[in-house]
């Protein structure tokens, strides 16, 4: 008999199988191991799940509540989430492998999402107009946009729907969250917290499968009007390609290959630990990973030395331990992908300072592996490995670190490391990047805009202005002329 955890889905306020009755398994990529099986939901599941949603849009508790008990509730559901953060946690590391010690945090850190949009959902004001037409009084409102379809990735599962489903659901939409088939169980756990925290059925529906099937079904449904899609720059191509057809409001948020830049006048022990929390925290699989290593000519070897050697010292192993520092890969597709970029880096010519294969500290790892020698025509400078391999480019002057730092298709994010003023203040100006961290790496926060510049992405989320990417203003007139005037003239 099979020991799986079984888990379904949340569709109108229903555990449902899939239409089809299918199922799924997901690994555990620190045993290799599956533990867990899901239902592979259909196209029908996702019109079942779209019409949940536009019902609960169109009438009933969600459609008439108040923007202040929106609010009430998306804080109740952050108190819930708070106090399941363990759990929640442990869940994402079993199926994801990242570390506990970030996933601890992480989970603790999500509910300041539902707080921060939870008490922004009553203060979005529309404006009266002083409008230049007599006997008129104008006003706007800032309306909901109807059913969102929310997609992440494997990558931090519960922290990026919440940029997605904290905004969306403080300005009044309903919602259907679809998983990445890798690690779907944290979204399925959390939606357990919807039921809990009082949202009527449908507000929000949460639907597992392939992103082929039950993905494409959302993005190309007609009852969908927004996608919010969080993955890679091919899918987001294909979702943002579907969603035109349509004219659907589109969010993306895309890969990178950021750059983090040290100049020779940095705190260089702060700039070591700067690089490597840039590519080797959460095994390198973020969007934001400072995955392009530009250093000054001038200090590069004592750098590099400096890197190499902290590097050396990371611990490899089980992700439920305190103390491990780069757990493993989390799919295999990834895993493979990463290995033949070890390869293609080799074959360009890149000389490997550090790791560069394989490694035995469980079942599916990468060493974590430096790269230096690296120009940034290079593939492995210019392509999204998503892995712990950090390509070194030397540069020599600000002009050139700009001209590089910018050389790429994506403009995810920058670091700098500099103690002059002026350069932190240039190079943040002058970098093509939604983020620029100086004299720090990977900070993100739930008030600060995150999104992508180029291929990147479209649209922001987290900080006030992210909710409006979930609403649509509406013009009102009203006429108090005692006369219509002439109806064949426009007004
Ligand atoms: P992905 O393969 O693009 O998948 C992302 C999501 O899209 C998954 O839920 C996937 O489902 C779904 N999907 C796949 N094909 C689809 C289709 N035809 N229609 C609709 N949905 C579809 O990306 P990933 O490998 O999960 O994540 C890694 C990527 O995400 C990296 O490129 C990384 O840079 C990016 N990322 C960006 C950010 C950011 O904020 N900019 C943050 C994190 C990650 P399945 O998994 O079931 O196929």
């Amino acid at each position: 008999m099979s020991d799986l955890q079984k888990y379904q889905m949340l569709i109108g306020g229903e555990w449902v199988d899939a239409s089809d009755g299918q199922t799924f398994e997901s690994m555990n990529p620190y045993t290799g191991e599956n533990w867990a099986s899901f239902p592979r939901g259909t196209a029908d599941d996702a019109d079942r799940a779209v019409q949940a949603a536009r019902k609960a849009f169109n009438s009933g508790d969600w459609a008439n509540m108040t923007a202040t008990q929106r609010g009430h509730l998306l804080r109740k559901l952050g108190d819930l989430i708070a106090a399941k953060a363990e759990d929640l946690a442990a869940t994402e590391v079993r199926d994801n492998g990242k570390l506990i010690a970030e996933m601890g945090l992480q989970l603790k850190y999500v509910p300041q999402w539902y707080y921060y949009f939870g008490g922004l959902a009553d203060k979005i004001e529309g404006a009266v107009t002083p409008i230049d037409k007599p006997d008129h009084f104008h006003y706007t409102r800032h309306e909901p946009l109807g059913v969102v379809c929310a997609i992440t990735p494997w990558n931090s599962p519960l922290l990026l729907a919440g940029w997605k489903l904290a905004p969306a659901l403080a300005a009044g939409n309903t919602v259907i969250l679809k998983p990445s088939e890798f690690t779907s169980a944290s979204s399925v756990e959390f939606a357990r917290l919807f039921e809990e925290a009082g949202f009527p059925p449908g507000v929000v529906n949460v639907v597992t499968g392939y992103g082929h099937e039950i993905g494409a079904a959302l993005t190309e449904h007609p009852g969908v009007d927004k996608i919010t899609f969080t993955g890679g720059s091919e899918t987001g191509r294909r979702v943002y390609q579907t969603g035109a057809s349509q004219f659907k409001r589109v969010s993306l948020e895309l890969g990178g290959k950021s750059p983090n830049i040290v100049f020779d006048d940095c705190d260089m022990d702060n700039a070591v630990k700067g690089a490597i929390s840039g590519i080797f925290a959460a095994t390198g699989q973020t969007c934001i990973a400072g995955s392009r290593l530009l250093v000054q000519e001038s200090i590069h070897d004592e750098f590099v030395d400096k890197l190499v050697a902290l590097a050396k010292t990371a611990k490899m192993g089980d992700p439920m331990l305190m103390d491990t520092q780069v757990g493993p890969v989390t799919t295999v597709p990834q895993y493979e992908k990463i290995l033949s970029y070890l390869d293609v880096a080799k074959g360009e010519g890149a000389e490997v300072r550090l790791g560069g294969g394989k490694a035995d500290a469980g079942k599916y790892f990468v060493q974590p592996t430096v790269f230096t020698g690296v120009n940034n025509k290079m593939r492995i400078a210019q392509e999204e490995v998503f892995g712990p391999v950090l390509s070194v480019i030397p540069f020599k002057d600000d002009e050139e670190a700009i001209e590089v730092g910018n050389d790429v298709i994506y403009g995810l994010a920058a670091g700098v490391w500099t103690q002059s003023m002026r350069r932190a203040f240039t190079m943040s100006a002058k970098l093509r990047a939604g983020s620029v961290w100086v004299n720090t790496y990977r900070a993100v926060s739930y008030m600060a805009p995150f999104g992508g510049y180029k291929q990147s992405g479209l649209g922001r989320e987290s900080g006030q202005e992210s909710i409006k990417e979930f609403m649509q203003t509406k013009s009102v007139w009203m006429s108090y002329a005692e006369d219509t005037p002439n109806p064949f003239i426009m007004r």
